[in-house]
């Protein structure tokens, strides 16, 4: 059986090294010239770290964890502390859930995975044509037939655009924006959580340098993904609500082209009553993001491409049949993490002056728990 994967990120690694494993010929294009690379400390979670283990990287994942993240402060409008925040007190899944870099995570994935696939970087599929096998034409003019075409491209996926339609269609706009950048390491930065109405700006180190994490309530915006300049010019507006902490700072950051890691985009949820149709099945964000406020789309995506290939594998004869089967088996695990972001988002970014207030009370309740809890 031959196999395309378009996208080679925690989905696509992980569908390349287990559509191999089940003896199939995998060929797998990615946009970018090599990994892409950037993005803050992710999870492993729940049924994920099955799939992990059965890759054989479930301990060298554990090696490369981040360490246990000290609880931050949490800063007002004037840059003084007013409560402290530990992720760990809201989101795991199990007590063995670990978190890890994206790019470590990306390098591990991309190890298993290397060997037992072709890869074809800074490559893309152009067009798609689904006769009785996948017909596609790739960005470089060449021609090639799959029986399966696995759509691992991510949010933006050009490959469900071209199977299902517009992304108008699939995605939901939950209201936040998300930004990333790489602080230079070589200057000091007050790692903290800045907090007030609308806006979340944290400075967190976890072992490669200090990196900027903005999340920011907002209507949609109208921009062109490939214009890098509009926006870091959207994420300076955002930062320009204050002058406290490192604020300045990090306009400055956002606003230098040199700054490593930059990533900005709205944060949305695909939403489709289906993630198949004939030879071409979607996995990980172009099927389901759930959001990074859920903290399950990498373990999802892992699961998913794990799932789809174990189910082609069954029925190689009929996709169809095997696609209905990976999307039972994956969806109640989506529209759990879909449904957690309603929750999770207005605690890390209240809406109003009450909103926050409540919030802060709340995480001093749960530090004062915490802390008489781990008391002997
Ligand atoms: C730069 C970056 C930073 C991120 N940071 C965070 C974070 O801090 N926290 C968090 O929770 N999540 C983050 N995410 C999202 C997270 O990686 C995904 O939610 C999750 O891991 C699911 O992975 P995925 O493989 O489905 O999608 P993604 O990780 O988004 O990967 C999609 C891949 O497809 C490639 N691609 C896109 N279009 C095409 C095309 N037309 N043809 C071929 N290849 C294509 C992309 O270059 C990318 O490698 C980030 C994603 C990116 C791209």
């Amino acid at each position: 059986m031959k196999v395309l994967v378009s996208g080679a990120s925690m989905a696509g690694l992980t569908a390349a090294y287990w559509f191999s494993r089940h003896g199939a010929d995998v060929t797998v294009v990615e946009l970018c010239d090599g990994l892409r690379r950037g993005g803050a400390p992710i999870d492993i979670r729940g049924e994920a770290l099955g799939t992990a283990a059965r890759m054989g990287i479930l301990d060298d994942a554990r090696r490369q964890t981040v360490p246990p993240a000290e609880p931050g402060t949490v800063l007002d409008a004037a840059g003084l502390p007013v409560a402290t925040i530990d992720l760990a007190w809201f989101a795991n899944e199990t007590d063995d859930d670990l978190e890890i870099t994206r790019d470590r995570l990306n390098d591990l994935l991309f190890a298993a995975a290397e060997p037992r696939a072709d890869f074809r970087f800074g490559a893309s599929i152009a067009q798609l044509a689904d006769e009785s096998a996948v017909e596609v034409r790739f960005t470089d003019g060449r021609r090639e037939s799959f029986d399966l075409v696995v759509g691992a491209d991510g949010l933006h996926s050009a490959t469900r655009r071209m199977t299902f339609g517009p992304e108008s269609d699939f995605l939901a706009h939950q209201g936040y924006y998300v930004a990333l950048a790489n602080l230079d390491p070589d200057e000091p930065w007050r790692q903290a959580m800045y907090s007030v109405p609308g806006l979340m700006a944290a400075v967190r180190d976890v072992g490669d340098g200090p990196l900027a994490y903005i999340l920011v309530r907002s209507d949609e915006i109208e921009y062109d993904h490939r214009d890098l300049d509009r926006q870091r010019r959207i994420v300076i507006d955002f930062l320009g609500r204050g002058d406290a902490w490192e604020l300045p700072r990090l306009r400055g950051a956002f606003a230098d082209d040199r700054t490593t890691g930059f990533y900005f985009d709205s944060l949305a949820q695909t939403r489709m009553p289906r993630w198949s149709r004939g030879g071409v099945a979607l996995i990980g964000d172009a099927a389901h993001c759930a959001s990074l406020l859920s903290g399950m789309g990498t373990s999802l995506a892992m699961t998913a491409a794990e799932y789809l290939a174990e189910e082609v594998a069954r029925t190689p004869g009929d996709i169809p049949a095997a696609c209905e089967r990976y999307e039972r088996r994956q969806r109640r695990h989506v529209d759990k993490a879909q449904a957690s972001v309603a929750e999770h988002g207005p605690m890390m970014v209240p809406g109003t002056d009450e909103e926050l207030q409540q919030r802060n009370d709340l995480l001093r309740r749960l530090a004062a728990q915490h802390a008489s809890a781990s008391r002997p």
